[in-house]
């Protein structure tokens, strides 16, 4: 860490000014190939401004080791979690098959992608979420005469079909999208695809298990009543960074990842690895990924940022923006104990 704020500390006057600050960053966002990626200028100047704690306009020494133990080595050496959403029977060949949905996409084509990254890809954790409804539950058109509709609802229970939305009566209104009975626990459609490769050490998380309530994210129901295992896990195995993938992109998937997002992981959506149910939304969901400072790759890009030798400026300015929001609420980590290892930015790169 010395080594490398003397090296970027051209001027010698023992401080990062901003343009020395932005050599670092240049250093930092690259790939593997030698592309930089660069940040604006203005996010280079937010990111300089958490890190200069005291607000002096210039980072010192003691600064910069907050910024290497917090935001450089996260950026360097990331703790991966790989989530595969949903690869349920249901959902490809069943009740549910996306197939009969509007965007006509085949569920079965995230298969293969996803076994080839298991295979070639040394994630630090793998999840595996199924949706997993009880026989009652309220997302079921067929359950729809066992709950009241409010008359709000801008579908009425006589009228409605299967994708439209109604709004339920109860202490709270809850809008409710109505699916074709699917992925029924311990049923045939709940079960996870035949090919769908299950590594060892990973684990099973279950959703939408309240009859009253649907669960698109992994994390939380849609009401954010509870909370699946999800969070604990990942926080247990210190994961800095969730790729996310599956079915549906623009229901489970995407609302997983907007999640997230907004709890503050570095998150990356891999495009080729999902499949969805409408094209528009879709397209809402990449837009919601990438305004929220998410990333959306394909798989051979995956390898290279699970082992930091592509490193991207958007999941940077995140993790800074997070450690503002951290700061700002008194957490400010500066306890953490400073250890030394062998991260470094090389010659080369001090250079460009
Ligand atoms: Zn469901």
């Amino acid at each position: 860490m010395d080594a490398c704020f003397t090296a970027f500390d051209k001027d010698c006057d023992g401080y990062l000014n901003l343009s020395e600050f932005e050599c670092i960053c240049r250093a930092l966002f690259r790939n593997d190939r030698g592309r930089v990626y660069s940040l604006s200028d203005e996010q280079v100047k937010d990111v300089f401004e958490i890190f200069d704690l005291d607000k002096d306009g210039k980072i010192s020494r003691d600064e910069f080791t907050y910024c290497w133990n917090n935001w450089i080595k996260t950026i360097v050496r990331p703790v991966s979690a790989f989530l595969v959403i949903d690869v349920q029977n249901d959902f490809i060949s069943g009740s549910l098959s996306i197939s009969q949905c509007a965007a006509q996409q085949n569920g079965l084509d995230v298969i293969q992608p996803i076994n080839r990254l298991l295979d070639t890809v040394n994630f630090d954790a793998v999840f595996y979420s199924l949706d997993w409804h009880p026989s009652d539950h309220v997302s079921f058109i067929d359950n729809l005469c066992y709950r009241k509709v409010h008359p709000s609802s801008a579908v009425t229970a006589e009228e409605a079909q299967t994708y439209d939305t109604v709004t339920f009566d109860g202490p709270h209104l809850m809008n409710q999208r109505l699916w074709p009975r699917h992925c029924v626990q311990e049923s045939w459609g709940a079960e996870l695809h035949k090919d769908l490769k299950v590594v060892d050490n990973s684990t099973k998380i279950y959703k939408g298990t309240n009859p009253d309530v649907d669960s698109y994210s992994v994390f939380w129901d849609n009401k954010k009543l509870t909370q699946t295992t999800l969070s604990d896990q990942l926080a247990q195995k210190g994961a800095t960074d969730i790729y996310v993938c599956g079915l549906a992109y623009d229901v489970c998937v995407g609302a997983t990842a907007v999640d997230a997002l907004s709890i503050g992981y570095r998150t990356i959506l891999i495009d080729d690895c999902c499949r969805g149910v409408d094209l528009n939304d879709i397209e809402r969901t990449k837009k919601s990924v990438i305004k929220n400072h998410g990333v959306i790759v394909n798989t051979e890009e995956v390898k290279a940022m699970v082992e930091g030798r592509d490193r991207r400026p958007e999941l940077g300015y995140k993790l800074a923006v997070e450690l503002k929001r951290k700061l700002e609420m008194g957490d400010d980590g500066i306890t953490e104990p400073a250890i030394t290892n062998h991260i470094s930015l090389s010659e080369e790169e001090v250079a460009a």
